[in-house]
């Protein structure tokens, strides 16, 4: 069993929402697959959700929208 590395606590699948900051703008990530701490909320995104993420966020730098929120599939 996976465990958290701040507190110990155990970890559970869930979603979170990940947002980056791209300096002319934001992109907002919602339906992120994580692990989260069940004590101390702490969120943890896998190796392979992690490179997806960073995809979404080469093609949001692209469309130079000021906001955009996405959901991750
Ligand atoms: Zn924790």
């Amino acid at each position: 069993m996976d465990l958290c590395a701040i507190c110990g606590g155990e970890k559970r699948r869930g979603q979170t929402t990940y947002s980056v900051e791209l300096g002319f703008g934001v992109v907002v990530i919602r339906h992120v697959p994580a692990l989260i701490c069940t004590q101390c909320a702490e969120e943890w995104i896998e190796a392979d959700v992690a490179k997806e993420l960073e995809k979404i966020v080469e093609v949001a730098k692209n469309n130079k929208l000021e906001v955009e929120v996405v959901a991750f599939k």
